[in-house]
């Protein structure tokens, strides 16, 4: 499936930071709506007029699980028009989800590793293939290089390394890119994903399949790195979040 036009008007149910700036979405799931983990909708806020700046809906990967009982977006809080609205939007309020789809989803070999790379908000389509992973045992071996400034703006940082406990065939290899700002504590990677980083993980990796996303000039900047150090374009596929 490639995208599918939608209507349903859904209840915001919750709302939460989960990292710096970061404001986690629950909303409503229709009865019987489903989606791939990876893949993403279109959230169209009614109060907000269509010819506010860049418009009343925005893409969103689906942070959450197709099992989790309510559905999961995840965002970093900008100063635009419809990120404040969202972020002012009273609970139990309807938003209009109008499309869905995308092919960010995870191969069905699982002969084969599947390498995710991410940085910050670009985490959202990766919680949601990791946890599907979890709850549905997949025998897929995944490493997940999770690439934030600081350990406070990294999404989900606390929820991913915990899962590792659940799913022994995931690792998560988190960095931080500000040296000096995990303190004692961070027990972490340092600095941004490179092949020397890749090849200390990646030893037991099988015909790899990589799988980055972010925005734009990261996907691009890490799909470089990639090549550079030897790996096959057509085993990298790439979610770019347009509008960053
Ligand atoms: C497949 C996909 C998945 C995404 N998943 C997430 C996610 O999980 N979390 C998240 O925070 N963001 C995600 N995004 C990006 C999201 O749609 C917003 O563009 C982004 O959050 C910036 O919104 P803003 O209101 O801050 O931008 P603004 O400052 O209002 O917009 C910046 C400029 O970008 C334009 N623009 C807005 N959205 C898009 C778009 N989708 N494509 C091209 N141009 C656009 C606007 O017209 C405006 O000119 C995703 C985008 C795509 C395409």
């Amino acid at each position: 499936m490639s995208t599918q036009n939608i209507d349903y008007h859904v209840k915001l149910k919750n709302r939460f930071p989960v990292a710096d700036r970061t404001m986690a979405f629950e909303l409503e799931k229709p009865p019987g709506f489903t989606f791939k983990p990876g893949q993403w909708v279109d959230i169209t806020l009614p109060g907000l007029a269509s010819d506010a700046p860049g418009g009343n809906v925005r893409g969103f990967s689906f942070a959450s699980a197709p099992e989790d009982d309510l559905l999961m977006v995840a965002t970093r809080m900008r100063d635009s028009a419809f990120k404040r609205a969202f972020g002012e939007l009273p609970l139990e309020s309807e938003v209009r989800i109008t499309m869905t789809g995308g092919s960010f989803t995870l191969h069905n070999n699982a002969d084969r590793t599947a390498i995710f790379l991410a940085g910050g908000i670009g985490v959202t389509p990766m919680r949601s293939i990791l946890r599907h992973a979890a709850q549905k045992k997949l025998p897929h071996r995944i490493i997940f290089f999770f690439s934030n400034s600081t350990p406070e703006s990294a999404p989900f940082l606390e929820e991913l390394t915990a899962l590792q406990k659940e799913n022994p065939n995931y690792t998560l290899v988190p960095t931080i890119t500000r040296v000096d700002s995990g303190g004692a504590s961070w027990t972490g990677e340092t600095g941004r994903i490179n092949k020397a980083m890749l090849e200390k993980y990646t030893k037991d990796a099988k015909s790899p399949i990589y799988y980055v996303v972010g925005p734009p000039a990261m996907v691009s900047g890490t799909q470089k790195m990639l090549e550079d150090a030897g790996c096959d374009s057509d085993d990298i596929r790439t979610e770019g979040f347009g509008g960053y």
